[in-house]
């Protein structure tokens, strides 16, 4: 290393994710335009390249979310909403697409404003990010486990973006405080949950969801799960299926009717059957109190299953960051991605994080050394 690089800057990324791949391309990127050669740049990954965007988006890779506000955009993080405000005012999911256009990934937009790659392929994504860092000289991939700080003592400036898997340890060797990882994302087990209808899709008004062999899963519980990161189990929930009025107004003109056969109308049989229960009665002899309750679904949760797409939230506490996402507490050090205390919802905006936090670390990087 030191006769390789001898007298030039000595820049170390930690992590070959998204994050850390995109910043990578980025340094080189902004130091090409410069014409600046006098710095070297190694990658470090414990494990194969790129790897983690494989699964994203169930091996379509969910680019990022066309949502044009960036107030808005960024109320999709119930952890890092403010500080994110920054980053993509700097830089925006439109900037992340028109890079995938400028490496020949196109792109698609679907009716609910997710944006994937045109050919629906993760590995297609991998394989123009790869081509894009090969472009460049300057560049080494290292496959080795970063235990420390200790181990990166030859470097002049680093970078920290190793995702949120067991990476604890290494944040606090930087002498930085890690917020306790939590899972995100996740399916939700729950009691009782051989009574409900295993495999049955419901539409409800919160959102949508699926009853799994041990519980709950789908883009309304992700989001659920999200939100409640942070709380003990078991926790309790309330799902709104649909709205009682609705209910009230059929009984009130089919009083005969069988009250099961009304709860039909608006959830799957097989759920209309574990809510009413026993007490199948002429719609006319229910109360209007039970009525109501035959539109929610009360839910004992138990614990996160292995279901979804299952980000931590947690990890460098965003106070010891500044808008650049550089170490407050130790000079010459960064952090990017999913490393972050930030975490979104599903629909791109965890890639979306990735992206930005990794343009605006490289820019600050690439920065740091010229205006020496
Ligand atoms: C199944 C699944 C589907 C998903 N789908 C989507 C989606 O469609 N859209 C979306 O926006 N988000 C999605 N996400 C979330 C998204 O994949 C992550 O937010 C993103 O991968 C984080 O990127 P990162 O580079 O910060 O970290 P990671 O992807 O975790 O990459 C970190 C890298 O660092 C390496 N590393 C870790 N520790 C060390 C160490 N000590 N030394 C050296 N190397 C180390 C790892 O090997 C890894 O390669 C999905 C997640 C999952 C699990």
């Amino acid at each position: 290393m030191v006769r390789y690089c001898r007298n030039k800057v000595k820049i170390a990324i930690v992590g070959a994710g998204p994050s850390g791949v995109y910043c990578a391309i980025n340094i080189l990127q902004l130091f090409k335009e410069i014409d600046f050669k006098d710095y070297c740049l190694d990658i470090f990954d414990k494990g194969q390249i790129l790897r983690t965007i494989l699964p994203t988006g169930n091996g379509r890779c969910n680019l990022t979310n066309n949502i044009a506000d960036i107030k808005e955009f960024a109320s999709n993080y119930p952890r890092g909403e403010k500080f994110l405000y920054s980053l993509f005012s700097r830089y925006s999911n439109f900037d992340a697409i028109d890079f995938f256009h400028s490496i020949g990934i196109e792109t698609i937009v679907e009716a609910d404003g997710r944006v994937f790659p045109k050919l629906q392929s993760s590995k297609f994504v991998k394989d123009k990010l790869l081509d894009k860092l090969n472009s460049f000289s300057n560049v080494r991939l290292l496959n080795k486990k970063i235990n420390s700080k200790d181990d990166l003592k030859l470097y002049d400036k680093i970078i920290v973006c190793c995702g949120s898997r067991s990476t604890k340890s290494l944040i606090e060797s930087f002498s930085h405080t890690c917020v306790d990882f939590k899972k995100a994302l996740c399916g939700l087990k729950i009691e009782n949950s051989s009574i409900y209808p295993k495999g049955v899709s419901v539409k409800s008004l919160d959102g949508d969801f699926i009853f799994t062999k041990d519980g709950v899963s789908g883009p309304l519980i992700f989001k659920i799960s999200s939100v409640n990161a942070y709380k003990n189990f078991p926790y309790e929930i309330d799902i709104n299926l649909f709205n009682f009025e609705d209910l009230i107004d059929l009984s009130n003109r089919f009083p005969k009717k069988s009250i099961l056969n009304l709860v039909a109308n608006f959830v799957p049989k097989s759920l209309a059957l574990v809510l009413v229960g026993s007490e199948n009665k002429k719609a006319a002899e229910v109360s209007k109190q039970k009525l109501i309750s035959y539109s929610k679904l009360h839910l004992k949760v138990l614990s996160c299953s292995s279901m979804g797409e299952i980000v931590n939230a947690g990890g460098v506490c965003l106070k010891e960051l500044d808008k650049n996402c550089k170490s407050k507490i130790s000079d010459n050090l960064w952090f990017c991605g999913e490393i972050i205390d930030i975490d979104g919802f599903c629909g791109g905006f965890n890639l979306q994080n990735c992206w930005s936090s990794a343009y605006v670390v490289a820019f600050d990087v690439v920065s740091s050394i010229i205006n020496k």
